[in-house]
């Protein structure tokens, strides 16, 4: 892991992504490459657990890395998992709870800065809970998703529509910052 002279703004990342790969092999090397970028930065990852998409490709990142997850699964997603014949992340440090209540909350406590890849509704869903928040004033930790391929450009189209239309409260807040590639999340996220 590295000892960079640069201390980390952050302790602990929390990344939001698929429990799917996607179509585009992109998405796995990408989630991969920011496991490896939030180690060498000396950040510990704090994500859901899965071991299998890219939830699994940037937890195995940061442990190819040298560096530390944290895994947050409730109960049904584990015996969902091993159903599936999932392997275990060896290494990483898995936080049972029982239920998404309780995960999303451990997570966003334990995370002082967001990171969204491309996912599904899952992911969707977790990252609006978070911008909703700070669009409320109930936290300022910032949020930066990664528009692989413009895959995050709906959303801003969607935020583009609902301020034209008058219902963003703050709408700074409800628009994350974006990064077009995976070396400029960590960056951006620090400048923030
Ligand atoms: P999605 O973007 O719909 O694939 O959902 C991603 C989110 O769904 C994750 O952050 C988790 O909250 C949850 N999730 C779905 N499947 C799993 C799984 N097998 N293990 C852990 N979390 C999962």
């Amino acid at each position: 892991m590295a000892t960079s002279t640069t201390k980390p703004a952050f302790k602990n990342i929390c990344v939001y992504c698929g429990s799917s790969p996607g179509t585009d092999d992109r998405y796995v090397a990408e989630a991969t490459q920011l496991g490896g970028l939030i180690a060498n930065a000396d950040m510990g990852l704090i994500y859901g657990g899965g071991d299998r998409g890219l939830m699994g490709a940037v937890a195995r990142g940061v442990l190819a890395g040298g560096g530390k997850v944290t895994g947050i699964i409730p109960t049904f997603l584990i015996k969902r998992e091993q159903e599936h014949g999932a392997d275990e992340l060896a290494g990483a440090d898995m936080i049972e709870v029982p239920d998404m209540h309780t995960r999303k909350r451990m997570m966003f406590d334990r995370a002082d800065a967001f990171v969204a890849l491309p996912g599904g509704i899952g992911t969707l869903e977790e990252l609006v809970e978070i911008l909703t928040w700070s669009q409320l004033g109930q936290h300022d930790k910032p949020m930066v998703l990664l528009n692989s391929g413009g895959f995050w450009t709906p959303y801003s189209e969607l935020m583009d529509h609902m301020e034209g239309a008058g219902f963003l409260h703050s709408p700074h807040r409800a628009r994350p910052l974006m990064s077009d590639t995976v070396e400029g999340i960590i960056p951006a996220l620090q400048a923030a």
